[in-house]
Parts: C-alpha cells; structure tokens; sequence
C-alpha cells in the first residue's frame, strides 16, 4: 500500500489537539433561536450573526416558500448566462435604493463579494492600503488581484497617511476597511478614511458585512451612520447576517455595478442564488423599512449585556457593536472559558490564532433583538460562575 501523501495534514491535527485548539462543529438541532439546542444541550446562543432574528422571520419564510412554489428551488445557471431571474434583478434595484446608490450587484456571499469585487478592480500595478484586521475575503481578493499590499496598524489613519504619502500620485490605490471589525465589534474611522482618501485620489471601499441591519437608518450600514453617502466608491454588505439569508452585495456607481457584471470571478463563473434566496432578501429589505423598532431592540439588548460583562471585571476591548470579545489572551484558556460556559448552558464561541492574535486570544459573544433580559441575565451569570472559577475575574 502506498503512504498516504496527506499524512502531513494528521500531523498537524495532532499539533492542534496537543495546544487546546482541536475544534469539533457544533450541530444546531431546530431553528435558530436566542435559546436553542446544540449538541443535544439547550444553550443561550450568543454565537449567530442573526442579530435581528430574521432567519425565523414570518415574512421571511412566507417570501421564501412562495418563491419555491413559484419559481422551484435553483437558478441553474451563472448569472451572465441563463441564471438571470427577475426576482434577482429586483434584489439588487432594492438594495441600491436602500444604500442610495446608482446600482448594486448580488454575489452568492459576502464573502465571494469582497474577493470578487477587489481582484477584479485592481491588477498589479496597483496598490490597495488595507487595516490589518480587515476581513479574509478582503486579504483574499488584495491577494488575486496581485497589486502590491500595504497593511496599515488597526484603525491608524496617521500611518495609512505616511504610506498614502510614499507612493507616486499616479499609481491608482484602493484604500480598505471593514466597517465593524468581526472580531472586536469596533468601527472603522470611516470619516477619516473618506477624507485621506479624498486627499490623495484613493478609491474608498467598506466592508459592512457586520453594519448591514445593525447601523445607520434602518440598518443601512456605517456609511449612513457616519453621514458618508456619496463618499464611498465601494460599499459591500451581506445579505447572511442581519438580514438573515445568504448573500453578499456591492452598492456603487452604475459603472462599477456593470464592470463587475463583466468582470468579477464569482458573478461570472458560479451559479446565481435560488430565487428563494433573493425573495428572502426582498422580503428582509421590508421589514428592516417598516419595522425598525427590532433594531432599538438590539441596542437594547447590546447596552445591557456590554454593561454587565464590563461591570463583572471582564476586559470587553473597544467594541461598538453587538460583537463584544471577552478577551482572556492564551488561546487554550478561550477554548476552556467556551466549554465551559456550553456545559453551563451558554454557547459563545472561543477565537485563537490565526484567526485573532496570539495573546489576544477570546471568547467572542454576540447578542440580538430575539434574546430577552432573563437569557441575558442567564448568560451574564453564568459568565460570572464560570469566569471565577478558572481565575479570570476575581
Ligand atoms: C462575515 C463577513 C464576511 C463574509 O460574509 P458572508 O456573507 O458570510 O460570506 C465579509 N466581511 C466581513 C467583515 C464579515 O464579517
């Protein structure tokens, strides 16, 4: 029998086991809810993007069946073919009014929507100036696109500026942020950005994948919130957080909405979503319009259980948003704090590195309009029980 040529990947399993960070995937039972079973255990959730619980929305599902019935479950096609539906074209005339841009392009995910967008707006050339905590679809597509990388520290508009200023006025540059950084819940100094990026002829790109239904009017994203429209070349959104589906989006120009049609990766060359999807979405867009008092609730619910982590000795971070880290700093003692916390009843997930720096290892928790005050009071107990136990606050 030959050797197995991936034995390489067993090793280094073996490696993550011996450190702590083995991970198995917790299997949801049922629906997704603020109190739901993992596991066969019942557990506050304090894990899932479905910040305004949309997924379990009753004009959700109801959009989402008809669709089905009407239109069957798949697209079958790219969508520069024959995977073109009117319920697609809809979606995307919908969030272009809601962004108050010219026009928006759907992609199959936020993720596929950064990549996407950023490989095929830039060649080598180029240069994109990029936070170093922005998201991996956005490394990812910096990466495809090959133009030269420059990574500024977190949130340092002064040193983005000291690069901005080294690089000849000609070449075209791209300069790059989230909008609320996914692993720490603070928001991008977007107002800033908009003005280096005024000052030395950039192109300004956000990342609202974790603004999307959260910030700005309506939960139309940080570039309402900061007052910035007209003032942002590039704005991504998912359609697979807040809004509750699956999805990602860009909201510019027409120009740009019709080169990326002839020219981003994932939109020519993967098939376009179920229409069930995109009528999801539609349906999602109607209630974030006609019932905005599910986002007072979420900044309800987000100002009381960031008072009392913080209140219970916690090292919260700098979050601004429902996302609040529970920062521990060895990686093996996140994984430890997060099973802990399960077997007591509350599921927030443990981050280590690579996907946080190695001594800023976490517990990463994320409320939502669905979670009442007794959950939260539930899960701020238990975090009390469970962090004097394993020496964290005292
Ligand atoms: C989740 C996320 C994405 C990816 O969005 P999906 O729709 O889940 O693919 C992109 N950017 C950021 C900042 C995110 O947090």
């Amino acid at each position: 029998m030959r050797a197995d040529p991936l034995a390489y990947l067993t090793a280094e399993l073996d490696a993550l086991k011996a450190q702590g960070l083995y991970r198995h995937l917790r299997v949801l039972e049922g629906e997704q809810r603020a109190t739901t079973t993992f596991d066969h255990r019942q557990v506050v959730n304090l894990s899932s993007n479905n910040y305004l619980g949309l997924t379990t929305h009753p004009r959700l599902r109801a959009a989402a069946i008809s669709a089905i019935e009407e239109f069957g479950v798949g697209s079958g096609s790219v969508r520069t073919i024959a995977g073109t539906m009117a319920v697609h074209m809809e979606l995307e005339q919908r969030l272009a009014d809601f962004k108050k841009t010219e026009a928006a392009v759907v992609f199959q995910s936020g993720f596929t929507a950064n990549a996407g967008t950023v490989s095929s707006i830039l060649s080598k050339e180029d240069v994109v100036i990029s936070d170093e905590l922005n998201h991996a679809s956005i490394i990812d597509g910096c990466r495809l696109s090959r133009a030269t990388i420059k990574v500024f520290p977190h949130k340092d508009v002064d040193a983005a500026r000291a690069v901005l200023k080294g690089l000849p006025g000609s070449q075209r540059k791209l300069l790059i942020t989230d909008g609320v950084f996914s692993m720490d819940g603070d928001l991008g100094p977007l107002p800033e950005l908009c003005a280096l990026a005024e000052e030395f002829g950039c192109i300004m790109m956000v990342d609202d994948a974790h603004a999307s239904g959260v910030f700005g009017a309506n939960g139309r994203g940080t570039v309402d919130h900061f007052g910035m429209h007209g003032r942002v070349d590039v704005q991504v959104g998912t359609l697979s957080k807040a809004i509750g589906a699956l999805g990602g989006y860009v909201a510019g120009s027409r120009a740009l909405i019709d080169f990326l049609y002839h020219r981003a990766r994932p939109f020519l060359f993967s098939t376009s979503h179920p229409p069930a999807v995109a009528a999801t979405c539609i349906a999602a867009l109607d209630v974030l319009l006609t019932e905005p008092e599910i986002i007072d609730r979420l900044w309800e619910n987000t100002r009381f259980f960031k008072e009392g982590l913080h209140a219970l000795g916690f090292d919260t971070g700098a979050s601004d948003s429902p996302i609040t880290p529970v920062i521990v700093g060895d990686g093996a003692l996140a994984m430890r704090l997060s099973d802990r916390l399960f077997a007591e009843g509350v599921f927030a997930q443990g981050i280590a590195f690579p996907t946080v720096a190695r001594d800023k290892a976490r517990v990463r928790t994320i409320v939502t309009a669905t979670h009442t005050r007794d959950e939260l009071q539930f899960a701020l107990d238990t975090f009390r029980t469970v962090g004097l136990e394993l020496g964290i606050i005292h």
